[in-house]
């Protein structure tokens, strides 16, 4: 499985919702993105990245593998942080973004069942950048316009290197 890179058309997609319990095929699904975000190596993947239009995340930010279905992030701290940040569809590429610190994220875990997880730092900054894949959003996409230009450079000059 491979991770599809910018400017691939297919990261722009808006994923559709998914039903877990009557779709057996999410589980071998989640399974081939955990070895793809592994392999890269990363700490998160969207299925949007892999060129699958389910809204489905997985996340390992404390060595523990998180997959979730349809991901909302329902509630955002005011405090906001900048990080730089990076992306397995950019890869090489670091973009200072600024996200609220902390978040909530209400999801299905596989089986069906809500769950809502509280993140905090990096683990925030991870839901907010995969929940935003699913949309068809990307860092770029979240950058100040002169931010995008160098970032985009920087891309450009890397891809012309490997
Ligand atoms: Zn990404």
């Amino acid at each position: 499985m491979d991770i599809l890179e910018h400017p691939n058309p297919a990261l722009k997609q808006h994923a559709l919702d998914v039903d877990p319990k009557n779709d057996p095929s999410l589980r071998g699904l989640v399974q081939a993105m955990a070895r793809a975000m592994y392999d890269a190596p990363g700490v998160g993947l969207a299925a949007t990245q892999v060129g699958v239009q389910k809204r489905i995340i997985i996340a390992d930010v404390d060595d523990a593998l998180i997959a979730l279905c349809n991901p909302r992030i329902v509630e955002t701290s005011e405090e906001t942080e900048i990080d730089d940040e990076g992306c397995l569809s950019f890869p090489g590429v670091y973009i200072p973004i600024e996200r609220p610190v902390s978040c909530v994220c209400e999801a299905l875990d596989l089986k069906g069942n809500p769950v809502r997880l509280k993140g905090e730092g990096l683990f925030a900054r991870v839901l907010q950048h995969e929940t935003d894949h699913l949309d068809g959003l990307l860092i770029i996409d979240r950058a100040t316009p002169e931010e995008r230009r160098a970032a985009l450079r920087r891309y450009r000059e890397a891809n012309e290197n490997r």
